[in-house]
């Protein structure tokens, strides 16, 4: 029977590594952290990596920019190890204080900042007259949806993107909408801190939404957003656009 160690080396492809380098080369934490992404591939490898989990706090420092995984040469995905590790030590409920309540939240109320979900489109009240955005939540359909995101909706600095992405969807005449409160978070941040199965409650969540409104074509300013939609939602379901795009 095989060991837990060698199913998570087997689950993160470490037997292809090779010890080259370049992800603890290009990381940008790596000189200010004890945190070696090469090194935990090697340790990985040698059925190492589950042992004192819960004193590698650097785990923790991992930013998950995927830079090693984009320089990898093996093209294998060191960066997934890191969040497995730390999937492992949430499931343990091994969990640092200062990202509980970002999940708590995204958990109760569906998104990190803690904002009640029947508040999620206050921050439509105060765009001008003029300018119209439909609620699919309200019964209002549209060739497009605007996907907002947690921050957009809740952070009043980043509200003015939101804001300006509608003034420009109006100019241009877009026939598009929001889930309005609805909408619930993205879950890629909730991925990255290693809590899976709730990424894949918010995921599955967002995707009922999308399919009961029969949505094909999905735009987001939001780079979190974007790259969970894209990249870490069903592939090939939505057409996926941000806003530079
Ligand atoms: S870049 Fe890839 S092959 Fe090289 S040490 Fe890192 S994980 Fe291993
Ligand atoms: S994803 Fe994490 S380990 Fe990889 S380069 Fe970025 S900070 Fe370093």
């Amino acid at each position: 029977m095989e060991s837990l160690e060698q199913t998570f080396a087997e689950k993160f492809e470490l037997y292809g590594c090779y010890q080259c380098g370049k992800c603890t080369g290009g990381c940008p934490v790596s000189l200010k952290s004890k945190l070696n992404i090469r090194r935990l591939m090697i340790e990985g490898i040698l059925g190492k990596n589950l042992e004192r989990m819960t004193e590698r706090e650097e785990l923790w420092d991992c930013t998950t920019c995927k830079t090693c995984t984009i320089r990898c040469p093996r093209g294998l995905k060191p960066m997934d190890l890191i969040i497995g590790m730390r999937g492992t030590l949430v499931e343990e409920g091994h969990i640092p204080k200062t990202i509980i309540e970002a999940m708590e939240n995204a958990y109760k109320h569906g998104n990190p900042w803690g904002t009640p979900k029947n508040k999620r489109t206050e921050w439509t009240k105060s765009l001008p007259e003029d300018l119209k955005v439909k609620d699919f939540s309200q019964g209002d359909r549209a060739e497009l949806l605007y996907f907002v995101g947690c921050t957009a909706s809740s952070d009043p600095r980043i509200q003015e993107i939101a804001k300006s992405l509608v003034f420009i969807l109006n100019r241009a005449e877009i026939d598009f909408g929001i889930l309005g409160n609805e909408e619930t978070c993205c879950g890629n941040e909730i991925r990255r801190m290693g809590e899976t199965g709730l990424f894949e409650e918010l995921m599955d969540a967002n995707i009922q939404r999308f399919e009961t409104y029969k949505i094909e074509h999905i735009v987001t300013a939001c780079p979190h957003g974007f790259n969970a939609l894209k990249n870490e939602y069903p592939q090939g379901k939505f057409n996926i656009l941000h806003t530079t795009q």
